[in-house]
């Protein structure tokens, strides 16, 4: 078995598991659970923040933090692939009565300063009023660089704008800075963060933990979090169970992603080398692309990949993919991901397999 869909497959291991029973519980919502005061305290030390609030999902910390900068008819300045636009349902509009500015994302994950400085509306009755820049890191595996995160903070206080990171696997992105500058991570995680307004961050993807995210700010802006959070649904009793795994996660998870990083290098050099000889998956067909963190996509020919999708599925190699508009119009877009539950001899089962198809 090769569960390669996401990173949010992984199950919570025996040391973690013992994390959460021997726990001490108490009701959050009343703000005394003890391990849930632990995690938001020792997770807003650790990223440099003021304060910092548990909720159940990333979705969730991502809309609270919207909410919490954007008030109704304001706009929030997004790329076109960004999880906060495309992947939530549409809930900052929904629920939020915020106005999305997409904005086309460059090949490297960003969205380009210009972009960026000509979609801020100008003071005037006919437009929204922009309130927010979001950036996503990684997005799509991939790490914005930080001279990069700098310039967008710049332009946000030149004009004005609030800045909201949503950092579903800021983790990753650290860990794969830290290993090009032979640095601590969480040093790294700490320098994306400096001056963003807020920060999401998953503890429930290559983490590990079943449940969970974390929204980072300042004491003011997670104390207003925390009122929307109980709007949406979002306050949990004895929810320490649940922090414990996060806490064990932060403690023990983050320097093991380059594990992943590492598989996910080993199937993208891999699958480039099966494509150079194989009759089917071949570079006319195929497109393998570099393994950024832990997340690969492989570009496949509608008509193979009809054939080859089912063949992946059938020798229970689990991935997940999307149509991609091509310059041959649309081929199958398919998305590996490597993460605590599958290691190297899992990454060469897939390779085998796939050589064999
Ligand atoms: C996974 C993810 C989220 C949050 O997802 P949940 O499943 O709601 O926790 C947010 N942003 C990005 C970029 C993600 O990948």
């Amino acid at each position: 078995m090769g569960d390669f869909r996401s990173d949010t497959v992984t199950q919570p291991t025996l040391a973690m598991k013992q994390a959460m029973s021997d726990a001490p519980l108490g009701d959050d919502v009343y703000g005394d659970d003890p391990t849930v005061n632990r995690l938001q305290d020792m997770a807003a030390e650790m990223l440099g923040f003021e304060a910092s609030l548990f909720a159940p999902s990333g979705t969730q910390t991502n809309l609270i933090a919207l909410m919490g900068h954007c008030q109704r008819g304001e706009e929030a300045i997004v790329g076109q692939q960004w999880h906060t636009y495309r992947w939530e349902a549409g809930g900052m509009a929904v629920l939020g009565s915020i106005q999305p500015q997409p904005l086309e994302n460059q090949p490297d994950g960003t969205i380009a300063l210009d972009d960026i400085a000509s979609a801020i509306k100008p003071d005037d009755p006919h437009f929204a009023r922009t309130r927010l820049i979001v950036l996503e890191n990684t997005t799509g595996g991939k790490v914005l660089p930080l001279a990069y995160m700098r310039d967008v903070q710049m332009l946000a206080k030149k004009y004005g704008l609030r800045s909201h990171i949503d950092g579903a696997r800021l983790m990753n992105a650290a860990v794969s800075i830290a290993t090009e500058n032979s640095s601590d991570p969480i040093k790294e995680a700490k320098n994306i963060c400096n001056s963003y307004d807020s920060v999401s961050l998953c503890l429930s993807k290559g983490l590990g933990a079943p449940i969970g995210s974390l929204l980072f700010g300042s004491s003011s802006f997670v104390a207003q979090a925390k009122r929307t959070r109980k709007m949406l649904g979002g306050g949990m009793r004895q929810a320490g169970i649940l922090a414990a795994a996060g806490i064990y996660a932060l403690e023990n998870n983050v320097q093991r992603l380059t594990d992943d990083h590492a598989n996910a290098s080993m199937l993208s050099n891999g699958l480039k080398e099966i494509i150079r000889t194989h009759a089917r998956l071949n570079e006319s067909s195929t497109v393998v692309h570099p393994a950024h963190t832990n997340i690969l996509f492989m570009d496949v020919a509608s008509d193979v990949a009809s054939v080859f999708l089912p063949y992946l599925a059938e020798n229970n190699i689990r991935v997940t993919s999307g149509i991609q508009k091509s310059k041959d119009g649309p081929v199958r877009r398919i998305r590996w991901v490597t993460h605590l539950n599958v290691n190297q001899s899992d990454v060469e089962r897939a390779l085998t397999v796939v050589a064999r198809f």
